[in-house]
């Protein structure tokens, strides 16, 4: 199978589940020119005439919206309140825990913004067995260990909202659009119901890593840097993704059954988003993006009760081959940079 990478970001095309490319060139750079098309300043006088007339007088909130407690939780409180005139007092901050193990930033974060802004904030502690036992098995069968969690972090922020008659739920990037499996940058979420809208910040603003790291900067935010408890490996950066140790494992888990993980995903951002050369991104991807931090995947196996033993022979057999080959310290590497 011939190994194809996008001409101007350099990401490897064809093998994200449904993603598109045209003329050697990936959906997500295509949308970046979508991106410049788009009246922002009317998407966000929109956004603020919408928030005035949806406050709901028999609630004691107006919002919600799903928190890590990362930049970009951050970024979305700080411009609903600053920029939308949402009262602090009217937003309800809803995290959904999982079982591995904080951060020392994202324990810091978290507790930041919700004293920065003075707001209520719901931790959702899902039921740890049920955590287990549905990770290992999304992991042996499939090698999608999050994919339970990750649908529980999108559907219990609207399950809150419903019960609290809170007609608005907000989260941060509309990921179809920015990674390029949809060309349309739409406002709602399909989800959005009569009871409640799911809005994406990043259809109001234009979503980038710099943006949101620079509106999480001003209200304290720290990266893992800042901290001395997890030096990790395998990534572009000290301040994506940084709260839970163990989840790591999701984004690695991708290298090894679609060629890409985050240090792809973030690196080919930063050329979309101009503060990185297609070289300078290609090079990171090349040393990077096959590492697996090893501190996440000690956490991972901890967490879920199984060894490094069964956790490597679980990867091997989930490993595509077309795309992959091991080198001489048996670790999975894309055929194309090794
Ligand atoms: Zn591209």
């Amino acid at each position: 199978m011939d190994i194809r990478i996008c001409k101007e970001c350099g990401f490897i095309l064809g093998t994200r589940p449904n993603s598109k490319d045209k003329d050697g060139v990936c959906l997500a750079c295509h949308n970046k020119d979508r991106k410049n098309q788009i009246n922002w300043q009317e998407r966000q006088n929109w956004l603020t005439q919408y928030l005035k007339e949806r406050k709901n007088p028999s609630s004691n909130y107006d919002v919600v919206v799903g928190v890590s407690g990362g930049k970009d939780s951050c970024a979305i409180v700080k411009r609903l309140i600053e920029n939308h005139g949402v009262e602090p007092s009217r937003l309800l901050l809803v995290h959904v825990m999982d079982e591995f193990t904080p951060s020392k930033a994202g324990l810091y974060n978290l507790d930041n913004l919700v004293k920065t802004f003075d707001m209520d904030l719901i931790h959702f502690r899902l039921a740890p067995k049920t955590f287990v036992k549905e990770t290992r098995k999304s992991f042996f069968e499939e090698l999608h260990p999050l994919k339970w969690i990750e649908a529980q972090l999108y559907a219990k922020p609207l399950e809150v909202a419903k019960a609290y008659q809170i007609p608005t739920v907000f989260m941060g990037e509309n990921f179809d659009f920015e990674y390029g499996v949809s060309e349309e940058c739409g406002i709602f979420h399909s989800s959005s119901s009569d009871e409640v809208n799911v809005i994406f910040l990043g259809s109001i603003w234009p979503y980038s890593n710099t943006d949101s790291l620079k509106q999480a900067r001003q209200i304290g935010f720290k990266t893992l840097s800042d901290f001395d408890d997890w030096q990790r490996q395998g990534s572009a950066d000290d301040y994506t993704q940084i709260d839970s140790i163990g989840y790591m494992m999701q984004h690695w888990t991708k290298f090894i059954k679609f060629g890409f993980q985050r240090v792809s995903d973030l690196a080919c951002r930063f050329v979309r988003e101009g503060v990185m050369s297609k070289e300078q991104a290609l090079r990171l991807i090349k040393d990077k993006d096959w590492v697996c931090d090893p501190a996440a995947k000690k956490d991972f196996c901890r967490t879920i009760g199984i060894s490094e033993d069964e956790f490597n022979a679980t990867v091997d057999k989930f490993a595509n081959k077309d795309l992959l080959v091991k080198d001489e310290n048996g670790n999975w590497r894309r055929r194309d940079l090794i």
